[in-house]
């Protein structure tokens, strides 16, 4: 029909997956149409995800380093939170970045449609937008359509004080006492700002261990942590039953360290996130979703049929940004015909709290668990003169190596920037660093980067200096 736009690459979600593989696409020389439900661009991580987490963790921060700042001897008064202005503030963030999106499209000539994309064919999407439907013929697809929030089923939701990121992330008020339904890297962020805004956090997790993806000793130091500004951390349990009342919401809880029922003034759900495979039309023009509503992809991104690729959430996990980007811009090349596939050796992962947590390569379970020969060195922040020097020396950081070669297989780094820290081991480990080439490159001092040289160095038995 008049109006229909021939694409030669359509990208489906415009999340960090879809809108740098609609860019590259375009840098390329592609006709590129990219069709986003959200008035915004940038997806779950600019909207309501990574970014404005981020935001309101850097205030948490602000806070509690406000507060311990008393042990230096410098005394602030109680902070007094302004959520509109915070909200405000948080927007003007997440406002910032979709609106600079929407000029990098502009100045490639991407067709933005608004609406919500199903594949009709193998080679025709339907979009519905608020002007009716439109039809997009394709050459290439690249389904980049994200995930939603995991709901268990059978609670309340229709309740606004059971809550999951998203509506955690507005910040309509700060409640009294708040139990955080899942230990993971989400839910955990959540308490972290909630905390120090001045809610009482308890934390409910089904697993051992906080974090359960991490090696259990990179997550000491946080739990040490959280267990004494929290209310309560009851791990190997479950809740079974939130019931709703004028007091409060009522749970029930189930399991080794279950307690008595409580009752909450709000309650955030984080129990994790799965992939929308199943709502844009993939199936029925028979692209194969497995069990868990993945798109599964081979090394090129390319789904079963070899024109339509899927890239990020939607494809499998890790579900990280980081990862959504590197495969868009992967599928946006291999669509321009070059010779490529997906040879990271690691994807990063970083839990945002405080400490943060942050981790790659191997970790210390898989490496048992696959028999690898291993060895591994730390250096305790205990002993790094700037972690001395900014009260925050409860941190580690791990390397992981083998034990023939000498070369880094993984590490971890838990503490203040570790975020920031394990940059550098992700390195490492893509250009096949071993213990000497980390030793015998000059770090600067004093830094938290140089707990990884130490490391290195305690492995190479050339340490002469802890502070
Ligand atoms: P998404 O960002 O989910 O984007 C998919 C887009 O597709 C959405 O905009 C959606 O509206 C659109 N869409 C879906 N279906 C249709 C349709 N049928 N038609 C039109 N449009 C459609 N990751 C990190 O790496 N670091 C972090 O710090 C971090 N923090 C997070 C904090 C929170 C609270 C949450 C929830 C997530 C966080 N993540 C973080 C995860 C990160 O947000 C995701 O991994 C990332 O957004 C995935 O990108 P994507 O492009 O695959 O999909």
């Amino acid at each position: 029909s008049p109006g229909d736009i021939h694409a030669e690459v359509v990208v489906l979600g415009a999340g960090p997956g879809g809108y740098t593989a609609a860019f590259r696409a375009a840098d390329l020389g592609k006709k590129v149409v990219l069709i986003e439900r959200y008035p915004t661009l940038g997806g779950v991580c600019l909207n309501v995800g990574c970014i404005p987490s981020k935001a309101l963790l850097h205030v948490a921060k602000v806070i509690t380093d406000a507060e311990e700042a008393q042990a230096q001897g410098i005394v602030f008064g109680k902070p007094q939170v302004d959520i509109n202005k915070l909200n405000t503030w948080k927007e003007s963030v997440t406002g910032k970045l979709t609106k600079g999106l929407r000029a990098l499209a502009k100045q490639r000539k991407i067709a933005i449609i608004h609406g919500t994309g199903k594949l009709a064919t193998p080679h025709l999407i339907h979009v519905e937008t608020s002007e009716g439907a439109k039809t997009v013929p394709f050459d290439n697809c690249i389904i980049a359509a994200g995930s939603s929030v995991t709901r268990i089923p059978g609670f309340p939701y229709d309740d606004p004080r059971l809550m999951d990121s998203t509506s955690a992330l507005e910040l309509n008020d700060v409640p009294q006492r708040m139990l955080v339904i899942g230990g993971g890297i989400i839910g955990l962020e959540m308490a972290t700002v909630y905390d120090a805004l001045g809610s009482k956090i308890s934390v409910v997790e089904w697993m051992d261990q906080l974090i359960p993806g991490a090696d259990a000793d990179l997550v000491k130091p946080l739990y040490r942590r959280i267990k004494k500004r929290y209310e309560a951390i009851y791990l190997k349990t479950k809740v079974t039953r939130i019931e709703t009342g004028k007091a409060g919401l009522t749970v029930t809880f189930e399991g080794d360290n279950a307690p008595k029922p409580q009752i909450y003034d709000r309650i955030l759900m984080a129990v994790g996130r799965r992939p929308n495979g199943r709502a844009i039309g993939a199936e029925e023009i028979g692209i194969q979703i497995n069990e868990r509503g993945f798109i599964p992809v081979d090394r090129q991104m390319r789904t079963n049929l070899p024109h339509i690729f899927a890239i990020g959430d939607i494809a499998s996990e890790p579900m990280l940004a980081h990862k959504a980007t590197y495969e868009g811009k992967l599928a946006a090349e291999i669509i321009a015909g070059h010779k490529a596939g997906f040879d990271a050796r690691t994807i990063p992962s970083v839990a945002y709290t405080d400490p943060e947590i942050a981790w790659m390569g191997l970790t210390e379970r898989e490496a048992i668990q696959q028999g690898i020969d291993y060895e591994k060195t730390r250096f305790p922040w205990a002993a790094s003169g700037r972690a001395i020097s900014m009260a925050r020396d409860e941190g580690l950081t791990q390397l992981l190596l083998d034990k023939k070669t000498r070369r880094i297989l993984g590490a971890g780094i838990t503490g203040v920037n570790a975020g920031e820290l394990i940059a550098e081991t992700v390195l490492a480990l893509e250009m096949g660093a071993d213990m000497q080439d980390i030793s015998l490159t000059i770090h600067p001092h004093p830094t938290l980067s140089e707990t990884a040289l130490f490391a290195a160095e305690i492995a190479e038995g050339t340490i002469t200096d802890l502070f």
